[in-house]
């Protein structure tokens, strides 16, 4: 019998962890699905890891892996991607955001043979003005950079076993999982979902942090931030010319004392736009170098019972 395996990014999420454990199960029997959870507690500061050792014990159906400290949900996912066994895996919050209902469906379609089955928002429920704005603007940019329509997309999907290697296999340590999938490719189709409303704890990103999050991607994806650098270089030498003309007219005429202003707003505009510049390839050298070092995404340092193989310490 097929096997479903439903991976569960969780940080300090100790309210959230029994009641998503009970409706999941309660859910996946009903519909006669043979499953796994995993819990992968990201380095959580309270009770997560204690609640998801509970919950193993409570349904032998139920396993669970802490990191050593929070590496992000990026490699939350890749964890539970290692640590899965079943021949469908699906990604979801574990704070239930992600309406369980839909997976029935997302199995059926698996069933009739996609191989990637995509979660889309119908609306991204009640979210403060700041995110909806700050997420907005962040998927506008991301959906120009990597050339694909991210507004409605997630990180709630399912993947075939064969997809799930093929991301397994990526030796890249910046992953972005939500569009690694459209880059994978493989038979896809899409369902549709509402956000629900987060029934404990809160939302663990800010502004900031989604910020981070956008630029990370965005240069993950993309190497157009440096092509930026040869449009403001373009648009200085367009400057220059003008300029140029100017002041050589003013020569040839004896009228070349003044143009102070025209000295010390050139020296700020091209200077702006050397640092710029070299702030963009510094931050590109700077992924480089993290690429180059090679270092797991995530190291795990607990797991419970029922996991298989010698797993603790590795990413
Ligand atoms: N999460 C995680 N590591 C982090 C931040 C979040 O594993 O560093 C998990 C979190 O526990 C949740 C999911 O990622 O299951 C989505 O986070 P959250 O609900 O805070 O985001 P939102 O739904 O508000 O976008
Ligand atoms: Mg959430």
């Amino acid at each position: 019998m097929a096997k479903l395996s439903i991976i569960l990014p969780s940080y300090n999420e100790e309210q959230n962890i029994a009641n998503t454990s009970n409706v999941l199960s309660t859910l996946l029997e009903e519909h006669q699905i043979d499953y796994e959870l995993i819990f992968v507690s990201d380095g959580s500061k309270d009770a997560t890891y204690s609640e998801i050792l509970k919950a193993a014990e409570a349904n032998p159906n139920v396993k669970g892996a802490e990191f050593s400290r929070n590496f992000g949900k990026e490699a939350t996912i890749f964890a539970g991607l290692q640590l899965a066994v079943g021949d469908a895996c699906i990604v979801m919050d574990c704070d239930l955001q992600h309406p369980p209902t839909v997976i029935p469906q997302m199995w059926a379609l698996w069933q009739e043979g996609y191989e990637v089955v995509e979660g889309v928002k119908s609306s991204r429920g009640k979210e403060s003005l700041a995110y909806k704005l700050s997420a907005g603007l962040f998927y506008k940019i991301m959906s120009k950079l990597i050339k694909m329509d991210m507004n409605a997309s997630s990180d709630y999907k399912l993947l075939d076993r064969k997809v799930v290697d093929v991301l397994l296999g990526l030796k890249e340590h910046n992953t972005f999982f939500r569009a690694l999938t459209f880059w994978a490719g493989f038979h896809t189709t899409t369902v549709e979902y509402e956000v629900q409303e987060r029934l404990y704890g809160e939302s663990k990103w800010s502004v900031l942090s989604l910020m981070k999050y956008a630029i990370s991607n965005a240069t993950s994806f993309s190497t157009l931030p440096l092509q930026l650098v040869t449009v403001m270089g373009m648009v200085s030498v367009l400057f220059s010319v003008v300029l140029g003309i100017q002041t050589l007219v003013k020569y040839l005429l004896d009228t070349a004392v003044e143009g102070f202003t025209t000295v010390i707003l050139l020296i700020l505009i091209i200077g702006g736009f050397i640092m710029i510049s070299l702030g963009i390839i510094g931050h590109y050298i700077a992924r480089i170098y993290e690429e180059v070092k090679g270092r797991p995404k995530y190291i795990i340092s607990k797991v419970t019972e029922n996991v298989q193989g010698n797993i603790v310490g590795r990413g």
